[in-house]
């Protein structure tokens, strides 16, 4: 089963609503699949998004990186997995994304190759999962409306999106949680708009109003290792890194220094499963959870995360994989199930379980 050649498309859907952060507003998604043929006609898939101001990667350079990459692995065989993963690392660095897409069609060969689920090749068995959902950053009104609606569609986890403006942040979140039910659990995702010290200003405002959210992610910019043990060391509220961490090397770093209490794994940071399955391993032996988490991305790379929570089911407990269900529609056929808050593995397929249709 040889490599004998390795396309890409454009994936285009349109989204619910906005999707909004600190860092950026998106109206539609428009991603990129690779697709790789074998010379029995098997085929594999995967995807990555362009998050420019995240892993500095466009679809453009996505492309460029793929094409780079593509003579170095056609014409081998499949069997040499290891290798072709090796030579998609080394032959040129940086471009997490578009190894990523290119790793989850290898995964997604070598599973249908061996006449299994990817999660279940990768040693898994879980197959049912809870994920959040990301209510973006507007003003409070639409906000606790965006909230009441997800409530309403049966989530019990919401992903708060602020960091614009620290005093409008405190408003918005009191309000939210003032509206809400007790048991619906908030994740606060600041995308590093806020300092060290307005972190622990802010955090501290709400720890007196008894809001503890499940956790605050990234509040600070991705280079700021100091200001994340700052806050760790000053807040009741867990601390979860996400844009600070990419590689296995950064989040040793964050793990020896004991400077956050989480880490969000993403498939497009980490250069694919490889790494991904590895940090979930890492964060183990220092008995600190993941979640898996992605960028607003198509079912595809999606499938991909939820196979490796499967995977890594004790240290991966939480999953912000909700970006299938900001899609209006989209042109994937999947055997997993997305259904709002609920993702469902089946353990009837091959591979990820997704089928490109587009084209
Ligand atoms: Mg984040």
């Amino acid at each position: 089963m040889k490599i004998s050649n390795i396309r890409t498309e454009i994936l285009k859907a349109p989204l619910k609503k906005p999707f909004i952060t600190s860092l950026r507003r998106v109206d539609a998604l428009e991603d990129l699949v690779v697709i790789i043929e074998c010379d029995d006609g098997s085929l594999g898939y995967g995807e990555g998004a362009q998050t420019p101001v995240i892993t500095g990667e466009t679809i453009g350079s996505m492309i460029a990186a793929i094409t780079y990459i593509k003579p170095y692995i056609t014409g081998l065989e499949l069997e040499e997995f290891d290798n072709i993963l090796h030579l998609i690392h080394t032959v040129i660095i940086k471009n997490t994304t578009a190894k990523s897409a290119l790793e989850i069609a290898l995964y997604d060969l070598k599973a249908k190759a061996e006449k299994l689920p990817l999660y279940q090749m990768l040693g898994g068995k879980k197959t049912k999962f809870r994920t959040d959902i990301t209510i973006s950053m507007n003003e409070t009104d639409k906000m606790i409306a965006d909230s009441l609606q997800a409530v309403a569609l049966g989530y019990d986890t919401l992903k708060i999106k602020i960091g614009d403006d620290p005093q409008k942040d405190i408003d918005r979140i009191i309000a939210i949680h003032d509206i809400l039910d007790k048991h619906i659990s908030l994740r606060l995702d600041a995308n590093q708009g806020w300092t060290a010290e307005e972190s622990v200003t802010l955090l501290h405002a709400l720890e007196k109003r008894d809001i503890i959210a499940e956790f605050i992610e990234q509040p600070v910019s991705a280079e700021n290792i100091e200001g994340l043990k700052y806050i760790k060391e000053r807040v009741q509220t867990p601390l979860l890194a996400d844009e600070s961490v990419f590689s296995l090397k950064d989040a040793k770093r964050l793990l020896e220094m004991q400077a956050i209490d989480y880490i969000n794994i993403k498939l497009a940071k980490t250069a694919g499963i490889t790494q991904a399955l590895q940090l979930a391993e890492l964060s183990a032996e220092f008995g600190v959870k993941c979640m898996i988490g992605c960028m607003l991305e198509g079912p595809i790379s999606v499938a991909a995360g939820v196979h490796v929570a499967s995977a890594k089911a004790d240290s991966i407990t939480m999953l912000d994989l909700d970006a299938v269900a900001l899609l209006a529609s989209h042109p994937v056929h999947t055997d997993i199930i997305f259904n709002e808050s609920e993702i469902t593995l089946s353990d009837d397929t091959v591979g990820l379980g997704v089928t490109y249709t587009n084209h």
